[in-house]
């Protein structure tokens, strides 16, 4: 699976787009002039992994917050998420902000066109956001299209979307600013998808990828595994965020969840189990429960498979690292492919958590790289 070919952009600490890993983001919900609510989000979003951290900018006091949220942050990025008000950005900019958002098409002052004002403004960005190291990511979305376009195309539809995302790095990188990236999101799974492939075909421009409002938990998270895994499978996409409502952490964990599912980025291993039919031998959901709790701490991209029963499992087993097929009472250990022992139902647990620790401590002895997998 070839990947898209993007220019690589610094963002703080971590390099967006080439080669480099696709980073996983997301966004807090809280005010962000209220620091110590902020700090509390931030800090459960970066239990769950998080790399890159997005926060709202509303006003000049959220602008201000954001020196004291970056001190928190360490040397992680930190995205200032900036709509209508150009100065917000600068103060961002002047705060520490790694990133700014914004969408040049609201930044031309609710007008519906991209004018000479708005083109101003976005330059006075550029230029302030090119003095400190910052970089910019250009963010589309349906209800920030200019007025001409559509006109031109009726409704914003992808190419209506991509022309308008194409019309404002044309105009950054006439600035001298080419430290960019772009999002063109939508809350329609193939609309985005069809976005960010005409994307890819205009432009080596770093990709966000994401499904704007995809909702809770359960639907969400499948729109967002669709829209994001579809295009993660064509080799598009340079940083990704799920936006789900509620808990911060769970879209992280979703995040790594479609990376490691589409052969990506994977940071932990895979645990693959059977459906479960008639013919199931052992307890499966309580072993495969018990297993995923037991290796939570485990990084290495190893896969585990898990079967019900012995039908079909010398066959599957083949495929994965290690392997349990159930059979009466007791289950068939493979590694590797190959038959190693059997073992009582009652330890399947206790073992398979020794093996897969064995095997992590033979790839730190042997130093290999234990990140990425695909990249
Ligand atoms: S592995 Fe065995 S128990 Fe599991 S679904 Fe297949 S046939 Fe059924």
């Amino acid at each position: 699976m070839q990947r898209h070919k993007t220019r690589e952009v610094r963002c703080g600490k971590l390099v967006i787009g080439g080669d480099h890993p696709i980073w996983v983001q997301s966004l807090t919900t809280t005010k962000t002039a209220d620091v110590e609510a902020t700090r509390t989000e931030i800090r459960s979003m970066l239990d769950a992994g998080c790399e890159i951290v997005r926060v709202a900018v509303f006003d000049q006091a959220d602008a201000q917050a954001l020196g004291a949220v970056k001190s928190f942050l360490g040397d992680l990025p930190l995205v200032a998420d900036i709509h209508f008000n150009y100065k917000f950005a600068l103060t961002a900019i002047e705060q520490g902000a790694e990133k700014v958002r914004l969408n040049p098409g609201n930044i031309a002052g609710l007008s519906g066109e991209f004018g000479t004002l708005g083109r101003e403004r976005v330059k006075i960005v550029a230029e302030a956001a090119r003095r400190k190291g910052v970089c910019m990511r250009v963010g589309v979305n349906s209800g920030s299209i200019e007025k001409d376009l559509l006109e031109k195309h009726g409704y914003p539809k992808p190419e209506c979307m991509v022309e308008s995302a194409l019309r404002h790095v044309e105009w950054l990188e006439r600035c001298g600013f080419r430290d960019l990236v772009v999002s063109i999101k939508s809350t329609n799974t193939q609309w985005m998808i069809e976005n960010y492939r005409l994307w890819a075909k205009a432009s080596d421009v770093p990709t966000h990828l994401g499904v704007t409002e995809a909702g809770l938990p359960g639907y969400g998270t499948l729109k967002s595994a669709i829209g994001i895994g579809s295009l993660l499978c064509d080799g598009i996409g340079d940083t990704i965020r799920v936006s789900l409502t509620g808990e911060k952490a769970l879209e992280v964990r979703a995040a790594f969840d479609i990376l490691k599912a589409c052969g990506r980025r994977v940071l932990s291993p895979e645990l693959v189990a059977c459906p479960e039919c008639g013919r199931i031998a052992i307890d499966l959901k309580k072993v495969v429960n018990e297993v995923r709790e037991r290796i939570r701490d485990v990084t290495i991209p190893i896969r585990i498979s898990l079967l019900g029963c012995a039908v079909n499992g010398p066959g599957e087993a083949a495929e994965a690292d290690l392997g349990i097929a159930g059979e009466r009472g007791q289950g068939i250990l493979f590694k590797k492919g190959r038959l190693v022992r059997r073992i009582k139902e009652a330890d399947m647990v206790d073992e398979l958590e020794k093996e897969v620790r064995a095997m992590a401590a033979e790839r730190d002895a042997a130093a290999a790289p234990i990140t990425v997998r695909h990249q």
